[in-house]
């Protein structure tokens, strides 16, 4: 069930916005109506989306967004500005800094849902592949977060990157060459010694869990099903 996170200061807002999400059914709402406490709800939330007032006691809602941006948890979070301002120059200033569409007051219910599903097409391709929740072992492409059975993971970037590129395929295979292919480039390159050290951190890091990851003779790593584990 998608969860909107919902930055507005206006409780008539809120609840208007609450009876058009409850009406449309098959959504979460939360409600922030203290500015600074926007974006600690995103970061704890993990909202699907962010319906964010421009005009805010205290604040404005841009410098939200730009401090959403700037954080790698809420980064790919897609924002939605709800703008009192008819004012063009508002709008575009407002989508040049990352949002990805804006609603004016009043708006009507209708076009509230349309604007949302339409921005929650747009990202969900990629939403899905954002995180990994198998066998006990979470992880979160946007915040780098990492568990297993609850307790977190301390990976590397590399670790989390080899371990995310496993465990999204649980089952498959995977040769060292396209481990080292699929890993990014910052810092240093992976090689195939590499990889195997990066294995055995994940692995020793994992404790119990260190059977989840298999070597595949000859080919390279692979992560297990957890049906197999049955
Ligand atoms: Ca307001």
């Amino acid at each position: 069930m998608p969860k909107i996170l919902m930055v507005e200061d206006e409780a008539c807002i809120i609840e208007a916005v609450e009876k058009t999400l409850a009406s449309a059914g098959g959504f979460c709402l939360v409600a922030v109506k203290d500015p600074d406490r926007a974006v600690s709800a995103a970061i704890s939330e993990k909202p699907d989306l962010i319906l964010l007032d421009i005009r805010l006691p205290g604040s404005d809602g841009r410098h939200i967004l730009k401090a959403l941006k700037e954080n790698a948890a809420t980064r790919v979070v897609p924002v939605i500005f709800l703008t009192g301002m008819s004012g063009e120059g508002d709008k575009v200033i407002g989508l040049n800094m990352g949002a990805d569409d804006y609603v004016v007051k009043p708006f009507g219910a209708m076009e509230l849902m349309a604007r949302i599903h339409a921005v929650l097409r747009r990202v969900r391709p990629h939403s899905s592949l954002d995180s990994v929740d198998i066998g006990g072992l979470k992880l979160d492409a946007g915040s780098r977060g990492a568990s297993f059975k609850g307790k977190p993971l301390r990976l590397q970037p590399k670790e989390f990157e080899i371990l995310f590129l496993l465990a999204s395929e649980p089952g498959r295979a995977h040769t060292r060459g396209w481990l080292i292919d699929n890993t990014s480039s910052y810092g240093m390159p992976v090689n195939t010694r590499s990889l195997d050290t990066h294995i055995k951190n994940i692995r020793r890091k994992l404790g119990t869990g260190a059977c989840l990851i298999e070597t595949v003779p000859k080919v390279g790593y692979r992560f297990v099903s957890p049906h197999e584990r049955l």
